[in-house]
């Protein structure tokens, strides 16, 4: 069987890796570089931003995939020599008495119903975990098994295991169309022309499969929604655990380095970094961990999120088209999910049904826009 994959970021390299282990015949047609987008710009953060504002099937899906992290790392890096620095760091919520939202009591809930280690921390065992908090803060909760990694290492390992493997990739291709034969999908063709031949096809390109879907004749609502992140350069041990706030996150890697971000911007396809955003990350990192304020600014960048109306992916085979496969929209979590994504699209598109019920993820599902997980407002 031959498949051709849209799009080389980490849901598409990682799934032609698992289907080539399936003895598949893979191609992987890319617009840039592989690996160059959102997957690239990811904070790393294998933990959904606030997992309890999700339906319960999404909780299902991120567990399963972030069990599967621990033996995945070892695989891929003993695989390619590459370390993609995964690491158990934690993950802290502050509280402060001008918080817009109170998340204590649902976090405690969905914790305790998805047995999620918790620890609840008064003000001072608060600022003995995490001195770079702000003293203002009234107490917090730790979930010490959150891990995270780096992603332009985890993208690299990857497109190293592609080239093991023998996936065929094809960079500076951009898919224009879909072919099709009575109606059932026989390849893809590129804007300048070449032509990838196979049996089914796999959309799985990011924040433009709305766009891509909407050429192929059904509805998609993928769409981008941009965000910015600094990378502060700190000193190696000055923060413990990933810090998350409604305004912001922090994110200390090994080397000392703190990622803050991201902005939620409703933008369209906007390049590029900008200043009021960058003010307003910096702003918020003052008032949560002031602690960083006086680490330098290395570097700044963004990424388009593939953003979905109710913040969960689409996956699945697309009805009207046979031979049409749909894994994209993974919105603020496609690093975390990407394993599970990987190993279900795989197995799905070979003919094994899938172990899990992903009807919640259906192509066709009916449109529901979730203020608490969807787009964001226009601006940011
Ligand atoms: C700032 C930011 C922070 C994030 N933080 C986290 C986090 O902490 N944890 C987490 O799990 N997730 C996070 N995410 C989300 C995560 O990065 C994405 O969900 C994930 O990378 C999506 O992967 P993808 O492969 O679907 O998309 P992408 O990585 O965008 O890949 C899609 C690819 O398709 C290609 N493509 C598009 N159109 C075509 C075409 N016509 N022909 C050929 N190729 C095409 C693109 O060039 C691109 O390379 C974050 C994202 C951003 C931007």
């Amino acid at each position: 069987m031959r498949v051709a994959v849209i799009g080389g970021g980490i849901i598409g390299c990682l799934t032609a890796c698992h289907l080539k282990q399936l003895g598949v015949d893979v191609t992987v047609i890319e617009r840039g570089e592989t690996g160059k987008e959102a997957s690239w710009a990811g904070a790393g953060i294998l933990c959904p931003i606030h997992p309890w504002l999700y339906p319960d099937a999404f909780t299902h899906l991120m567990n399963e995939s972030l069990a599967m992290y621990p033996d995945f790392q070892i695989e891929i890096e003993a695989k390619t020599g590459i370390s993609i620095e995964w690491k158990k760091s934690g993950l802290l919520i502050p509280f402060f008495d001008d918080d817009k939202v109170d998340h204590w009591q649902s976090a405690m809930d969905w914790s305790e119903r998805f047995d999620w280690d918790v620890q609840q921390l008064n003000a001072i065992q608060t600022l003995k975990h995490e001195p770079t908090i702000a003293e203002g803060v009234r107490k917090s909760l730790l979930w010490p098994e959150v891990c995270q990694l780096r992603n332009p290492r985890l993208l690299k390992a990857v497109n190293v295991w592609m080239k093991q493997l023998g996936v065929s990739m094809l960079e500076h291709a951009e898919v224009s169309a879909l072919l099709t034969d009575q109606g059932r999908v026989s390849g893809l063709c590129c804007i300048d022309g070449r032509k990838v031949v196979a049996d089914q096809v796999l959309l799985a390109g990011g924040s433009w499969s709305g766009e891509l879907a909407q050429q192929m004749g059904f509805a998609l609502p993928v769409a981008p929604v941009k965000g910015q992140i600094v990378l502060l350069k700190g000193k190696p041990g000055l923060m413990r655990s990933i810090i998350k706030h409604d305004d912001a996150y922090f994110v200390p890697r090994a080397d000392g380095r703190v990622l803050v971000g991201a902005s939620m911007e409703f933008v369209g396809f906007e390049r590029g970094n900008t200043d009021n955003v960058i003010e307003n990350l910096m702003a918020s990192m003052v008032r949560i961990a002031p602690g960083l304020k006086n680490c330098e600014i290395e570097k700044q960048w963004m990424g388009f999120r593939p953003g979905s109306p109710d913040g969960m992916p689409y996956l699945g085979s697309v009805a009207s088209i046979p031979g049409l496969w749909v894994a994209s929209g993974h919105y603020r979590n496609g690093v975390a999910l990407a394993p599970i994504t990987a190993k279900i699209m795989s197995q799905w598109m070979t003919g094994e049904k899938p172990s899990i019920d992903l009807s919640t993820f259906a192509v066709d599902r009916p449109l529901l826009n979730s203020p608490k997980v969807g787009f964001p407002e226009k601006v940011v």
